[in-house]
């Protein structure tokens, strides 16, 4: 008992010392690396989320957003394939490199010649939602946390793939999701509240999009049939009549390419991938397995009489690995996006005339890279962290990278809005002549 509180007086007292030498150097020295610990005077709050500096800040939201002013793209693309890496940040990509190969390891990403940034906020918050980021990209409006194809008023506004359907262009939508969730559904359905699946998916059976791919048949079928729906239609029924409807991806491979009914593929009850449905993953293709697929798909159909085609595929699940903060399943959704990266560009390489831009709607989780301990700079060993919370995380407000390839890929460089995405796409495409029914 002696002992212990003799030492807990030694050690107490060597503790005070440290701080008060430590608080004093800091102060005198701030920039002196090392010394910052010291400075610290909480404690209590060392090894906890809460143990970083911040400041609170009422941000002033009345300044009017301005379009930005966009180049005239005078040799047009035919096609634009769009991928969103939903979550994915500059430390996301960097991450990814180092752990696929270290510093000099290059990734499809680096392979583009054009990048810039895009500012994400949506019309009601500084860090935005899926929702409003997607529905930015989709209609060129800004709107409410949580609004799909609707503007902060609710009212209508047509989206990107109804206003190029006009023009005799064709559209995909693909998600790893389920096809219902936020980023596919902006481009194809107008609702107040994202979690109206009910409603969306019927948007999506009765919309323009000649080829949906992605999880979410739990979303299709009614509670009393072992499905999510609760207004009780059977949907998946419908979709039957109307579309040709696939469940596993051996129907992706054996594909007829004839013909020109719409295609729905619901790979899972679910989304793709779910850890609860382990047997299924064997039967559900990868992004780049669904994106190979509406391409060629695209092309069949164009051949005989649409000008060219919009292709959107989503890699969903970045996001969720970063609200987890799981670095594994980081990696592993981050890869599956890479080979559909690679594949587009491949793709438009070949192809000459396709533009592809690569995204995301906002980051998530704040993934931080740092020495392993604090301002050692001489250790390859590197600690990656998601800063928004332990457990659970959240999407961040920092800006988001961009990358384009393609005819009209000049407008994808600098600083971006989410709502200049929008024009500038329809900007690289040949707006001029109404053709409605190439398909007829
Ligand atoms: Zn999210």
């Amino acid at each position: 008992m002696k002992i212990i509180s003799k030492n807990l007086f030694k050690y107490t007292f060597v503790i005070l010392i440290s701080f008060c030498i430590g608080s004093f150097i800091g102060n005198k020295f701030p920039n002196l690396p090392g010394f910052n610990i010291f400075s610290n005077n909480d404690l209590s709050k060392i090894n906890s989320i809460f143990d970083k500096d911040f400041s609170l800040v009422n941000i002033s939201t009345q300044k009017v957003l301005k379009q930005k002013k966009l180049i005239e793209v005078k040799r047009k693309a035919n096609n634009i394939i769009l991928l969103i890496a939903d979550g994915m940040g500059i430390g996301h990509i960097s991450t990814y490199r180092l752990l696929r190969g270290g510093p000099n390891e290059r990734v499809a990403l680096d392979l583009f010649p054009v990048s810039g940034f895009v500012l994400t906020h949506s019309s009601n918050a500084i860090i935005t939602d899926s929702a409003a980021s997607a529905t930015a990209y989709s209609t060129g409006k800004k709107t409410n946390n949580g609004v799909l194809g609707l503007d902060k008023d609710h009212e209508f506004i047509e989206n990107f793939t109804e206003k190029i359907q006009k023009y005799g262009f064709l559209n995909s939508l693909i998600s790893t999701s389920d096809i219902t969730h936020a980023t596919p559904a902006a481009f194809v359905s107008h609702v107040e509240s994202r979690s109206n699946t009910d409603e969306i998916s019927k948007q999506i059976i009765e919309s323009n999009i000649m080829t949906v791919l992605g999880g979410g048949r739990h979303f299709f079928l009614p509670q009393e049939l072992g499905g999510k729906r609760k207004d009780k239609i059977n949907l998946l029924e419908q979709v039957k009549r109307s579309h040709v409807l696939l469940t596993e991806k051996n129907e992706l491979e054996n594909f007829s390419f004839q013909g020109q009914d719409k295609v729905i593929g619901l790979f899972a009850g679910k989304h793709l991938r779910d850890i609860e449905d382990i047997k299924n993953h064997k039967f559900e293709p990868s992004l780049g397995e669904m994106l190979d697929f509406a391409i060629k798909r695209s092309l069949q159909i164009n051949k005989d009489s649409c000008k060219g085609f919009f292709i959107m595929a989503e890699g969903s699940q970045i996001d969720w690995a970063g609200h987890a903060n799981n670095l594994n399943y980081f990696e592993r959704e981050m890869h599956d996006f890479e080979e559909a990266v690679q594949l587009a560009f491949d793709y438009a390489k070949e192809d000459q005339n396709t533009l592809v831009i690569v995204t995301a709607d906002h980051e998530t989780g704040g993934l931080l890279i740092e020495p392993e301990s604090l301002n050692d700079y001489l250790t390859s060993k590197v600690k990656f962290s998601f800063n928004t919370g332990i457990g659970y995380g959240s999407h961040t407000g920092s800006p988001v990278p961009i990358y384009a390839y393609g005819p009209g890929s000049e407008n994808f460089t600098g600083t971006l809005d989410n709502t200049d995405v929008f024009y500038a796409m329809l900007e690289a495409l040949n707006l001029e002549n109404e053709d409605e029914n190439c398909l007829e």
